[in-house]
């Protein structure tokens, strides 16, 4: 038996069971693809694939619990225990059609014509249950190497499905590794096909590049290639980027990978997207709605907070808290945290002019995000209902704007979150209205 160093015990014992069951019934089976290479790579594994010689149907009869996940492509999903594992029968791709998706899909009986079909040598191994590889095209070799290389030839497997293109280049920012010359040159000469490719599944590649641990690499190697240039949408190639952009581009490897809109709206900032165009452009893009919100709005918070501070001096202290308080209760308190956490990011990247009184209001900033009492209406010790009872009033779209007054209040400090002091305050407002 084969000890995997990278997999959860429990997952690797469910996964054998798998294995075994298979090999019992008289198959061949084989752990496959991502969670071999990762294996290899002193990377953990986050889930098992399986590719055996017996047919769908027949992975379904063996095991009681299984998911019909994708038949036409021979994928069955089997839960063993608490795991789940997908089990796809070897195949061979023929015909693709539009570069994207083959149009038959033919079993074949062994596993290396099963590798052939991969894309990258790295992808393409497959370990037995006892531990032996089967590494028909050197991927074990790639890997010590750090090079990214297709299995057979770059320019034929990019024409079969364009989306490799773009695997390549997510694999080779993920794990700091290198395109081979052939593949680069391939995905320089066919990139035009990335536009047959859905923009989900391009998204999604993106997604894993910026998010992984060196997203720079990988941008740079999108610049570079201009693949996003043919996507169905395509991304508008920014022009030079300003200083500012380049410091925010560099904090984007130090920012933490959750929550998303952390490192896309700094991205999309240091590309010189504004935030209204991000939340279009990434909804446009199939991300989630709220992905794309979070971004938008992070990146909304910092245009108005500049203008803020740029309409103020320094010294205007009070009148900057005042502000900042107003506008983390218009965004959020969550949105507001993470602007925060973006900005002592970025400032660790500025240098130049101001730097010193930046930080110093940076530190403030986070003070007074720190320091306010309420957030929100239902945080506050009066109701509605409270001041329609003691002013005896009826209500109308007044009370509404009234207690968003009474939460600044509170907010910035200039009265307590206590019921008394509060009607007190409202009883006032109105009876100055009313003379
Ligand atoms: P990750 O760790 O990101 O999941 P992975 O290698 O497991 O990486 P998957 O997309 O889960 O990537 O695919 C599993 C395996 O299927 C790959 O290792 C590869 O062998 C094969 N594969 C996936 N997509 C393609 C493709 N577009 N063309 C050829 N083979 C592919
Ligand atoms: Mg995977």
């Amino acid at each position: 038996m084969y000890l995997w160093k990278q997999v959860d015990p429990l997952m690797q014992h469910q996964g054998e069971k798998v294995l075994k069951a298979l090999l019992d019934s008289g198959h061949s089976a084989y752990f496959v693809g991502g969670c071999v290479r990762d294996e290899l790579m002193d990377r953990p594994v986050h889930d098992m694939d399986i590719a055996t010689s017996a047919k769908p149907e027949m992975v379904m009869d063996l095991f009681e619990r299984t998911i019909p996940t994708g038949l036409q492509h021979g994928t069955v999903t089997v839960l063993m225990g608490d795991y789940p594992f997908e089990v796809t029968t070897f195949r061979k791709e023929s015909h693709y059609e539009d570069h994207r998706h083959p149009s038959a899909v033919e079993f074949v009986s062994g596993i290396v014509e099963d590798l052939q079909r991969r894309d990258f040598t790295m992808n393409a191994i497959a370990r037995s249950l006892d531990g032996e590889l089967t590494d028909p095209f050197l991927g074990l070799e790639d890997i010590r190497k750090g090079i990214i290389r297709c299995v057979g030839k770059a320019e034929e497997r990019f024409n079969e499905d364009a989306l490799r293109m773009m695997r390549a280049i997510r694999f080779a920012s993920v794990f700091g590794f290198r395109p081979v010359k052939s593949l680069w040159r391939a995905l320089t000469n066919g990139r035009d096909k990335l536009s047959f490719v859905a923009m989900e599944r391009i998204r999604a590649e993106l997604e894993r590049l910026v998010l992984g641990s060196h997203p720079l690499r990988g941008l740079e190697l999108l610049r570079r290639s201009r693949l996003l240039h043919y996507a169905k949408i395509p991304f508008k190639e920014p022009g030079e980027l300003t200083r500012e952009q380049h410091q925010r581009l560099q904090a984007l490897n130090h920012l933490p990978a959750e929550p998303q809109g952390l490192r896309w709206s700094m991205l999309l900032q240091g590309l010189a997207v504004s935030g209204s165009e991000a939340e279009a452009l990434m909804k446009e893009w199939t991300f989630s709605n709220q992905v794309a919100e979070t971004t938008a709005e992070i990146m909304r918070f910092d245009a108005s907070w500049r203008e803020i501070r740029s309409s103020l001096e320094v010294e205007e202290t009070e009148r900057l808290r005042r502000s900042w308080v107003s506008q983390q209760l218009l965004y959020g308190q969550t949105i507001s945290g993470l602007w925060l956490e973006r900005e002592s990011q970025w400032l660790a990247y500025t240098g130049g002019e101001g730097r010193e009184a930046r930080l110093r209001l940076h530190e403030e900033e986070m003070q007074w995000h720190l320091a306010v009492p309420v957030h929100d209406l239902k945080e506050l010790a009066i109701r509605g209902g409270d001041v329609l009872a003691a002013l005896d009033l009826k209500g109308g779209p007044w009370l509404g704007e009234l207690m968003k007054q009474v939460l600044l209040l509170v907010a910035v400090g200039d009265a307590p979150n206590e019921k008394k002091a509060l009607l007190e305050y409202v009883k006032a407002v109105v009876r100055q209205n009313e003379s």
